[in-house]
Parts: C-alpha cells; structure tokens; sequence
C-alpha cells in the first residue's frame, strides 16, 4: 500500500514513511492510494478471530512494509487483557434489543484514545529504531490526547515525550493521571495560560525548521494516519459481535470532535463492511453538524468554540475532515486543494448544490448535535433504563443516535471515555461520584512531578534543548 496526499503534492510513500507524520509536503492530509477491500468470504472467514488476529488482518492490508511477522508481534504485544481489561478489547455490551456499547474505554487512561495510540507507541519504537532516529514528541493537551500519549510512549526507547498543558484547568484525576509518571522519557509542562497559549507554544516551535530538525520534534495528534487506521479494527469487531448473516447491516453512532474516530467507520464502510448509517454526534461545537445538514463548512474562531461539558469535542475545525471530503469529490486533489484554500481565506466553503453534496447519503453519514441539558438527561435516562452510567461524550452519541434507530437495525455507540474522567458532570446528573476503576483508587494522592512554565517560548526551546539529546 502506497500513501498520498489529499492535495496531490506527495511522490506516493510507504506507511514507514508517513508513520511519524501525517501531513503531507502540501498541507494535505496523507490517505492510502485506494482502499482494500475485504469480500463477503473473506469477512465470515473473521468470525471468531481475537482482536489482535483481527487488528493483524486489517492493519497489514495498510502497513506491509512493517514485515508480516513484526508486525503481528507489534500488535500481539499491544492488545493484551491486561493492558486492556478484557480479552476482547473492545467488548460489545447490549443495552437493549438492537442497541449496543461498544466499549473502547478500558485502556490505561480510559479513553479510546488509548486502542490506536498504544499501537502508535510500539510502532514508532520500531521503525525509529530501524532508521537509526530518534524522535521529541511535542504536543498541547486539554486532557485526554496527553495522557493517551504519554502512556502508549512511556518507557520507550528513542523517543521522549514533552507534553504541554494548562496550569491549573485540567481535573484533578486528569491531572494525576499526566503528573504522577515516573518515566525518565516523559516531560509534562504545566503553563501558566490557557489550552490555546499551550498550542501556539507548540506552533511556534514547530515553526522553528532549524529547530525542529535539530531537535527531531514531531507530534502524535490526531491526523496520524497509522491512529485513524489502527481505529478501523473495532468497526470490524463490533460488526463481527453483534452480527449472523454475512450480509447484516448495522449503524454506528460516534461522539466526534477531529473526526478521526467516525472516519475510521468511513475507511471500514470503503472496505466493504455493511454499515448502514455513520452517526456524527457533535456537541454544542457543531461545526460537523452543520456541514452534513447543509453542506457549508464553517470553521469556527477561538471566540466562537465554546468549552462544554463534553470538552474533548470542542473544535473549532474538525482536522480530519479533509479525507472524508477527497472521497466524496472522487478523490480530486485540485478540487481538495482549492477548497482548503477557500476555507483559509474566508473561514469556510459551501458544497451545497453541488452534484456530489447530492450524494452524501451514499456515504451513510447523518448527524445531530447535543447540548448540556440532553447530555444530562441522557445520562439520568441511561443510569435508570439500563443501570448504566456513561460519560458525557458518550452520552452525546446516545442522545444523537435516538433519532436515527431504525427497527431491524442494530445501531452501536461507541463509548469514547469512562465517566469517572468527568466526574464533575457525573454528580451534576446523578447527584453521586461515577464508579472509579480499582487501580485508580487514591491516584490524586501521588507525587506529581511537572514543570511551571511562563507562555514564553524561548524558555519552552531551552527546556527541550536542556532535555533532550540533540540530533543533529
Ligand atoms: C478525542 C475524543 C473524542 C473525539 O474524537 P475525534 O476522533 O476527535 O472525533 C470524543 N470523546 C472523547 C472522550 C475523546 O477523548
């Protein structure tokens, strides 16, 4: 499998070649050349498959030059019961006749985040290890992304990890989660700002070209390709779950903020998977709404995006769009890199009217928007109906998939966090803490190590040069 980009500006390349990146030399987005399809046969021959023989079957259509035998290797020592809770990874739970959970929560730091960048993590050791690099991961978090990066790089050889967030935001579990690593590779930055001076810090220093090369920094955000593909897995398995006759189809309902979750069940649907509808639940921050209701894409300002109570949805610009809008436009990249254009211009585009706008529903997406008040009634509801209790973002997806049900067809949300990550909203649904995980008992109570920093990015380049190996 060869990759390019969404605005045609890359010689095609191989996955060990786009692994630690994502972006192609044009701006655009790398996307493998085609999608490989997956036959009938071929996907009742899965039946019965673990998750690790599952991941192996999909992820070595897109990663062949890892090598067969490493690459099964990779992902038999990711996807284990003890990592993961459960040999089945992603259990599927009935909540009532032809409503299902897929349950991606039980990683390390309980957010789904943790299925692809776990993986990521024994990736990126491997192939750095076999060119000869090394690599600074340098990134900005709110909360979940940092942590699920911090835990799948932790401990690994050639790579460290300096993860900036802001000082005194995040909640107190997330920030015990960051704070208490011990690992020598892992550098969290607390800074004296908010999430978007966090950002710009990281902005200016990727900037920096002759800094970013001395220093080998790269990121792992949400536009890797090897975390979108790594996510396709669990549609197939959650199809593989709930399903009999090889030709079955079902719907998924997916709390999105990047896009990159639902667009896993976009590549799985290209696949040949039988999916019938692609549920985008968005938040108050309905950028994604908007588009699949009318066509026009609208980036949001700063000013604009609103901190909600499902904060890991809250976008201004939903990066992993791109890809989903190069196959809806035939995969044209003139077309993707006028567009792209268009939207840094004016702030957005409009394909409503257009022939292929006409078609979305080709593609099985729909979509809805939650607010504060559906997302505590859903959580009440869920808590009463099913002695469930999620988390707001899945709480999202539940309210948004509603809706959309439709009788014989089995619709699954997937849930994205467990509720003890936000607890806050929790008690303002139920009126009690959310159920806390055993091993997370008392983690508030550990030594947190962290470093206090001012927005200043000339300090933020002489603590990384201070702590890390230069390259170059
Ligand atoms: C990241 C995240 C999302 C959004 O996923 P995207 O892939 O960005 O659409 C939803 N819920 C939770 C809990 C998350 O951490």
């Amino acid at each position: 499998m060869r990759y390019v980009s969404t605005r045609g500006g890359l010689q095609p390349s191989s996955f060990s070649e786009i692994l630690l990146g994502g972006l192609g030399p044009d701006g655009g987005l790398v996307v493998p050349e085609e999608y490989p399809k997956v036959d009938a046969a071929t996907l009742a021959s899965w039946r019965g498959l673990s998750y690790p023989q599952l991941a192996f079957e999909v992820l070595r259509r897109y990663a062949g030059d890892i090598g067969e035998s490493t690459l099964r290797a990779l992902i038999e020592r990711t996807y284990t019961e003890q990592v993961f809770g459960s040999a089945d990874i992603t259990p599927v739970m009935g909540l009532e006749d032809e409503l299902y959970l897929l349950r991606l929560s039980n990683g390390p730091t309980l957010a789904f985040k943790d299925v692809a960048m776990q993986l990521l993590g024994n990736l990126f050791e491997h192939v750095l290890e076999q060119q000869g690099r090394q690599l600074n991961i340098l990134g900005a978090t709110s909360g979940d992304t940092g942590s699920a990066a911090e835990y799948a790089m932790r401990g690994k050889h050639g790579i460290s990890v300096f993860m900036l967030s802001p000082h005194g935001r995040m909640s107190a579990f997330q920030r015990a989660q960051m704070f208490s690593l011990r690992d020598p590779n892992v550098f969290n930055i607390a800074v004296y700002g908010v999430f978007d001076d966090c950002q710009d810090m990281v902005k200016a220093v990727s900037a920096d070209l002759g800094f970013k090369s001395r220093y080998a920094i790269g990121t792992v955000n949400s536009i890797n390709w090897a975390r979108v593909v790594a996510q396709v897995v669990y549609y197939f398995k959650a199809w593989l779950a709930v399903t009999q006759a090889d030709d079955e189809l079902v719907s998924f309902s997916v709390p999105s903020g990047n896009f990159g979750n639902v667009l896993a069940g976009h590549i799985a649907r290209m696949m040949g998977l039988p999916i019938r509808r692609l549920v985008v639940a968005t938040n108050e921050n309905d950028v994604l709404d908007e588009f699949f209701r009318t066509g026009r894409y609208r980036a949001r300002s700063t000013a604009e995006t609103s901190q909600t109570s499902s904060p890991s949805m809250d976008i201004s610009r939903a990066s992993n769009f791109e890809r989903f809008v190069f196959d809806l436009l035939g995969r044209d990249p003139q077309r993707v890199a006028a567009l792209w254009r268009e939207l840094d211009e004016r702030g957005e585009f409009d394909l409503a009217g257009t022939p292929e706008f006409a078609r979305i529903s080709d593609y099985g997406f729909v979509s809805g928007r939650s607010t504060h008040a559906d997302r505590l009634a859903t959580i009440r509801a869920t808590a009463s109906k099913y002695g469930v209790t999620v988390d707001p973002h899945t709480a999202d997806g539940l309210f948004v998939a509603e809706p959309w049900r439709e009788a014989g067809v089995k619709m699954i949300c997937l849930e994205t966090a467990l509720p003890v990550k936000f607890a806050e909203t929790i008690r303002e649904a139920l009126g009690q803490e959310p159920e806390r995980p055993a091993a997370f008992e008392g983690i508030e109570l550990l030594g947190q190590r962290f470093t206090l920093m001012p927005t200043d990015v000339v300090e933020l380049k002489r603590y990384i040069a201070a702590h890390c190996p230069a390259v170059a």
